[in-house]
């Protein structure tokens, strides 16, 4: 999958992009990032990419030749793409879009500035408007890295463990079982007697009883579209009588 991010500040993706999974996803072909600089389609003498909102205000807003410009230079460079504009005035972004796009061959990514992108921009040249949370962010460019891991992670062979992308919190509207690992007593604190017991399905059991338990208590609105099974809520009983 090939991931265009057009940015004007395009050195913020160096690092996240080239460490870890993602990079190593890179290094093997599996996806291709590719960070353009919308400076370089500005052409006026001071390579501007922003200017005065028109009727006045705080601020700056981007402005669009240059990011058109940038769509129109990389449009024919690869398979039709998604366009996707990074706003905090988008569609909230979510497992069930990140798996929508992982089935994506190409997505363009915009990143705002200052006080946003000329609205032209988005009505005009954009397919979709995405926003990482119910908050304000400085630009776009943390969001597009949000939406490429999110998305990355999905695609077949990047995580090593194909499983681990399922057991996930969201893969259904679950969050995950509480996780531990070695040493056995940490300071004092153990880990629940039933990890240890080597007995896969009583594992199973206990897990799928904290993951529903967990979702109950922190999240309430994902637990109301779950249809629980007899079973699923004999086992969130017994999680629920094991906490008092
Ligand atoms: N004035 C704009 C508004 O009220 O909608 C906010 C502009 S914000 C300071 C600058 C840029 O950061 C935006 O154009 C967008 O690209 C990015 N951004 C900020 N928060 C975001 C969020 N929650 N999700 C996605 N992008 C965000």
């Amino acid at each position: 999958m090939i991931f265009e991010i057009l940015t004007i500040f395009p050195g913020m993706f160096s690092s996240p992009l080239e460490e870890s999974i993602v990079g190593k996803a890179r290094d093997r072909g599996m996806i291709e990032v590719r960070v353009h600089n919308v400076r370089d389609f500005a052409v006026d003498r001071h390579q501007m990419t922003d200017d005065r909102p028109f009727g006045g205000g705080e601020g700056m807003v981007m402005k669009p030749e240059p990011i058109v410009s940038a769509l129109r230079a990389i449009s024919d460079k690869g398979p039709a793409p998604r366009t996707v504009l990074l706003t905090p005035q988008g569609r909230l972004f979510n497992q069930e879009i990140a798996r929508e796009m992982s089935r994506l061959r190409r997505l363009v990514l915009i990143c705002g500035r200052y006080e946003g992108v000329d609205e032209r921009v988005a009505e005009y040249f954009t397919d979709d408007q995405i926003s990482i949370g119910d908050y304000v962010l400085m630009g776009g460019e943390l969001a597009a890295m949000v939406v490429v891991e999110a998305v990355a992670r999905l695609l077949p062979g990047v995580l090593g463990n194909e499983g681990s992308a399922v057991a996930d919190s969201f893969s259904e509207p679950v969050l995950e079982h509480p996780q531990y690992t070695r040493p056995q007593d940490f300071e004092g604190m153990g880990v629940p007697g039933v990890l240890l017991s080597g007995n896969h399905e009583s594992i199973r059991r206990w897990r799928r009883g904290q993951a529903l338990l967990r979702t109950s208590i922190r999240r309430p609105d994902l637990f109301a579209r779950l249809s629980l099974s007899a079973d699923d809520i004999s086992l969130l009983e017994a999680s629920r009588e094991s906490k008092k």
